[in-house]
């Protein structure tokens, strides 16, 4: 049996209660646990003399147990462990607080390690909890550079310690190496088996960084090879070529109410282009919030309708999906068009020439999209779930596709890909634009193009870190705009272990805002958990103007367009990664209006957090302040706060497999595009052997 279907339960001395308790950690097999690497290592390979031992400092030492005994505290509460141990130049005492069970383990005479932090003063000191061994020959958890794993309630380090070294000594031998041999010498690396194991239990600091080099190595090869392999495939596929259609395309953009800028033109130039060919384009466009991308995947919808192919447009919520079923309407508004929204909530289409859209039933608009009637259906993911027949499918757009993780991307591709003769040509977007090496690792598979600028009416978003203090104060500003006729959306805490505490924070605020107050005003709330119904129905009051103050969750990062609202306060934002912040401050970058966004830390952030930490977050909210550029902030935010961060939970799966490596070390990622390359080149069948690995392909 492969050690990736081995539950870790057929392990010797795991059963039902440990099992359980790995699974919190994500670990379900033998090999999960042995691809549970240390997060971090104590260093306790120096063995001290007693005598020379300081209080304050971390070391080990080695003696010999002269008294051990179990004693009940003061007050009973607590059984004290206490031992004194000596070496050959003094000795020193231990305690352990209710763990009775050491007075068990140990006996007098035993040869021990101790290994903690020394306790005391000038006069006195001693070991306070320490961790303690047996003396032998390979020591785990003492005596040696330690690992220091990510732990669950009930699981302690040393126990975790104990799984891992008894998985390593069974099975570590039958893991093989996918790699050559010879590939390995060449670059220096370390095999793998042998970097599993320095990794966990390491000789020295060098052995840790020849571990962590192999195994970093091994999952951006594989990540680069998936690329490699993906975009050879998309390649070998053919799809229906849509010609570009230059006189209509002219039409459209002439009668637009605005000029196209040059990013714009050269990205739909790139688009028509690639779609124009029989092999499906697979591109990503990048652009900052309110760069204009809806206007280009438009163009691309339209050629496709116009010789006479269908296109679907998926978005992360049903709130977005809903905006562009209205907003597309005017960009058509020279073309004969079918468009239909469809979502858990509603089921509607309209015909460009229509004033207003008609409710369908499901059975029938799916019927319609069979036929072909249908020229652009819009949805959310879960039209990746239906079975939906096509009649002429040859587009895909995906909006805000950082939303929606690489493996749905793959997924939704291979299923469209099952269900239609010929593969439909890929659009995806983005405004989380990141820095290039990172984007060609992660969307590897995708060609790129970018819309560098945004439209020259725009004026930035005035960006202000208010204090607490000065909250009044603002409250009287956002008042003023208002009766100027603008409107604001306030934005809640996320608050991360829940959806719905932050959802309470929403309510709660919402409540203060309209009782409290702006009683004269009319504010409206927005969350995710409301029936889409409600949502509607709130964002369309918002959008006409009915609603002054919005109070929202972070519903609203994702593409939501009301060009009035010019105000934004974010509550709590020192919650929120500048990337994120700098999405919803998009929100308010719609117009010609000069905009405002205000930027408010949890009350007694500074008193509470400690001054380091406050500082810290402070001048990261600064950064913001001063910075309207969406790549340097997303590669700020890489650089402060990581990859799954920027990302959020939805990337989980695929780049969570990412045990080790760091995609923000652009050098190894670099190095190891060009080794994915070469080996590739060399040895095509590589690909068939990654799934062997830990790392693997998402179906
Ligand atoms: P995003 O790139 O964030 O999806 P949108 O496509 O929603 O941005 O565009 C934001 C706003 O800018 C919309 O109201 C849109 O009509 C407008 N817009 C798009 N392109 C231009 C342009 N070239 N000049 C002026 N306004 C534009
Ligand atoms: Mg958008």
């Amino acid at each position: 049996m492969e050690l990736r279907e081995m539950p870790v339960k057929q392990m010797n001395k795991i059963g039902q209660k440990i099992s359980a308790k790995l699974k919190k950690l994500g670990i379900l097999s033998v090999l999960d646990l042995i691809y549970h690497f240390p997060c971090r290592y104590e260093d306790f390979s120096q063995i001290k003399n007693i005598a020379d031992l300081k209080a304050g400092e971390i070391a080990t030492i080695k003696g010999k147990i002269e008294l051990l005994s179990n004693k009940r505290s003061f007050k009973k509460r607590m059984v004290i462990t206490e031992c004194f141990v000596s070496d050959s130049t003094g000795s020193i005492s231990a305690v352990w607080f209710n763990q009775q069970f050491i007075a068990r383990v140990l006996k007098n005479n035993d040869e021990i390690y101790l290994s903690g932090k020394v306790g005391g003063d000038l006069f006195s000191i001693f070991f306070q909890n320490p961790v303690y061994e047996k003396v032998s020959k390979q020591t785990t958890h003492t005596a040696r550079i330690v690992p220091i794993y990510a732990l669950t309630e009930g699981i302690s380090e040393k126990q975790i310690r104990f799984l891992i070294k008894l998985a390593l000594d069974n099975y570590l031998n039958l893991i093989t190496d996918w790699l050559p041999e010879k590939y390995l010498k060449q670059r220096n690396l370390a095999s793998l088996s042998e970097a599993i194991k320095q990794i966990h239990f390491p000789k020295d600091q060098l052995s840790i960084n020849n571990a962590s080099r192999r195994l970093k190595f091994d999952e951006l090869l594989k990540l680069h090879l998936l690329n490699l392999s993906a975009k050879k495939q998309a390649k070998a596929a053919i799809s229906q070529p849509i010609a570009f259609n230059e006189s209509q395309t002219k039409k459209i953009v002439g009668s637009l109410c605005f000029t196209l800028t040059d990013s714009q033109k050269k990205a739909a130039w790139r688009i028509l282009q690639d779609m124009a060919a029989r092999s499906p384009m697979n591109r990503l466009l990048q652009g900052d919030v309110g760069s204009g991308k809806t206007v280009v995947a438009a163009l691309a919808i339209a050629n496709a309708a116009l010789s006479g192919k269908q296109s679907i447009l998926l978005c992360p919520t049903e709130i977005l999906a809903t905006q562009h079923f209205f907003s597309l309407k005017n960009i058509f508004k020279t073309l004969k068009l079918n468009v239909a929204l469809l979502t858990s909530g509603k089921k509607l289409v309209y015909h460009t020439t229509d004033a207003e859209p008609s409710q369908l039933n499901k059975l029938k608009l799916l019927k319609s999209i069979a036929d072909g009637e249908i020229d652009l259906i819009i949805g959310t993911h879960a039209l990746l779930q239906d079975k939906i027949r096509f009649g002429n499918l040859a587009l895909i757009v995906i909006d805000e596709q950082h939303r929606f993780g690489v493996e749905q991307r793959m997924r939704l591709r291979k299923k469209i890909s099952q269900t239609t003769k010929y593969t439909p040509h890929l659009l995806s977007m983005t405004a989380t634009p990141i820095p290039r090496t990172l984007a060609l690792t992660i969307y590897g598979d995708l060609d790129i193009s970018i819309i560098s600028e945004l439209p020259p009416d725009r004026k930035k978003p005035i960006t202000r870190l208010v204090p607490e203090e000065k909250r009044d104060e603002a409250y009287e500003f956002i008042l003023q705009k208002i009766k100027e006729g603008r409107q604001a959306y306030v934005i809640c805490p996320r608050i991360e272990e829940s959806d719905c505490l932050s959802i309470k924070a929403a309510q709660m605020e919402y409540q203060k805002l309209a009782e409290e107050i702006f009683p004269q005003l009319k504010i409206g709330l927005l969350h995710g958990k409301l029936k889409s119904k409600e949502k509607n129905e709130t964002l369309s009051q918002f959008l006409q103007g009915k609603i002054d103050i919005l109070v929202a969750t972070s519903v609203v990062e994702v593409g939501i367009n009301v060009p009035n609202a010019s105000i934004m306060i974010i509550e709590s934002a020192e919650r929120f990664g500048l990337a994120q912040l700098h999405q919803f401050r998009g929100r308010v970058n719609r117009s010609f209006h000069q905009s405002h966004c205000l930027l408010f830390t949890q009350r007694n952030f500074c008193a509470e957090s400690s001054g380091n930490n406050s500082e810290k977050t402070l001048t990261r909210l600064n950064t913001l302040v001063n910075c309207y550029d969406g790549f340097k902030l997303t590669e700020e935010d890489l650089k402060q706060r990581g990859f799954g961060n920027l990302f959020g939970t939805e990337q989980t799966g695929f780049f969570s497999q990412l045990k080790i490596a760091n995609l923000a070390e652009t050098d190894l990622v670099e190095e190891t595009k060009y080794a994915a390359l070469e080996l590739f080149e060399a040895n095509p069948q590589i690909l068939n052997v990654i799934n062997n690995g830990y790392f693997f392909h998402p179906e």
